[in-house]
């Protein structure tokens, strides 16, 4: 198995002004062409620190992926870093010149003296075309050992490590393919479902991940055998109550919910309180939403709750605005305001203030009026504001008993 280091170089990582989403983006591609990354690190934009990491990285790594500094600015010193430790001269290289005048071409724009710069490379080194920006990327081998610098900007790094990269390793490296499957849960702690399928194990060629968000939990399987991964799969499929399983795969609830409604031929409304809106936007971020979403109300108000979906002030009285009850008339109000076949109605207490004994912090009543009639469940969500409203909205897309 080759062993691939990737380096992020750059300050602003390390000072946290960026994410580094590179890293993201190429540890995702190495494995899904079966040739993971060992190892990742962010160091500076320092010639004497990169060539030292680089001292390291080519004596115990077979490739060495490096992103960053590519530019033409006094900052950018990666490009004279690798030219120092390969020990090798920088020269003019008239492809890497075609490309850098092709883009300014395009733009219509003078080229700036320093631009120049860019088109020397380091000798024996290959540029790797970049069609987004004008600094090239490069390449280098010796015994089988592979070099890559690329550029830090994401959108020009991308294409080069697709177009470039990959096929370069694959050619070197023949992969282990790894196949992979993802449950995805909603409803119960990582820990409780943990605990659940603690039956459910590993084998010598096959992992599982646990991958808690927000409230939702991902179980990934990936191996070198797709039947094993399968047969894992089903083991936890058997032990999982199907309504806290959303999807799998790149599948989610807003998209799934999306999925369902346009093949149900019904139509479906929404009230919101402590949510102000969010179920209704994340409806209406599916294109093609208008086929069944008929609209909506945001009831933050009491008088609203009133006025608009017709809840009773004695409910109110009674009961308070975070009830079942009131939660019940929101929905059924808006299913008649908008005539819809079915309806989704929220209350609660997103905090951080507002919390009583009788009703922290969290609460929510979430309301669904769908194929089986109507559902009203209390849901007790943990953390701050934002995130109770997500898991709020989350959870009532996914609570909606959709015909299918
Ligand atoms: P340029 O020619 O634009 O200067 P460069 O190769 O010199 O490109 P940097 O100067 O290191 O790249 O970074 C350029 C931009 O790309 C910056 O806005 C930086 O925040 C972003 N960037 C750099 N590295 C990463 C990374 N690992 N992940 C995400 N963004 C990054
Ligand atoms: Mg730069």
């Amino acid at each position: 198995m080759a062993k691939i280091i990737y380096v992020a170089i750059g300050n602003e990582i390390l000072i946290g002004k960026t994410i580094n989403t590179n890293e993201g983006f190429i540890g995702a591609q190495l494995t899904s062409a079966g040739i993971p990354l060992e190892t990742s690190i962010t160091i500076k934009d320092d010639k004497e620190i990169i060539i030292k990491t680089l001292e390291n990285c080519w004596k115990h790594y077979d490739v060495v992926i490096v992103s960053g500094g590519l530019g033409p600015t006094h900052d950018d010193v990666t490009k004279y870093a690798i030219a120092d430790f390969f020990k090798k001269e920088l020269i003019f290289d008239s492809s890497a010149w075609v490309n850098i005048q092709q883009m300014y071409e395009v733009k219509d724009l003078p080229i700036p003296e320093i631009v120049k710069t860019q088109a020397e490379i380091p000798q024996g080194f290959t540029p790797l075309p970049n069609k987004k920006g004008t600094a090239p990327g490069l390449y280098y081998s010796e015994n089988d050992k592979h070099f890559f610098a690329l550029p830090g900007v994401p959108s020009e790094m991308k294409g080069m490590f697709v177009e470039h990269v990959i096929p370069i390793l694959q050619k070197n490296f023949p992969a282990n393919p790894i196949f992979q499957k993802t449950i995805r849960t909603i409803g119960i702690p990582e820990s409780i479902l943990y605990t659940k399928t603690i039956g459910v194990q590993e084998t010598s060629i096959t992992k599982i991940a646990f991958l808690p968000k927000s409230g939702m939990v991902d179980i990934r399987v990936y191996g070198t055998s797709e039947q094993e991964v399968e047969k894992i799969i089903h083991k936890f499929l058997k032990i999982i109550p199907s309504q806290n399983i959303y999807g799998f795969g790149e599948d989610s609830i807003e998209k799934v919910f999306h999925r369902k409604m346009m093949s149900s031929g019904k139509t479906v409304s929404a009230a919101e309180s402590c949510t102000g809106g969010l179920i209704q936007s994340l409806i209406t971020n599916n294109a093609g939403s208008s086929e069944y979403f008929l609209g909506g109300v945001v009831s933050y108000s009491n008088e609203a709750k009133m006025k608009l979906l017709g809840v009773g002030r004695a409910t109110l009285d009674t009961f308070g605005a975070v009830s079942k009850e009131t939660v019940r008339e929101m929905v059924l109000g808006v299913q008649k305001l908008l005539g819809s076949d079915y309806a989704i109605a929220v209350s609660g207490i997103a905090g951080p203030d507002g919390g009583t004994e009788d009703k922290p912090i969290g609460l929510v009543y979430i309301g669904t009026f769908g194929n089986s009639g109507l559902v009203i469940t209390k849901n007790n969500f943990s953390g701050p504001r934002i995130e109770v409203k997500t898991k709020t909205a989350l959870t009532a897309l996914h609570q909606l008993d959709i015909n299918r």
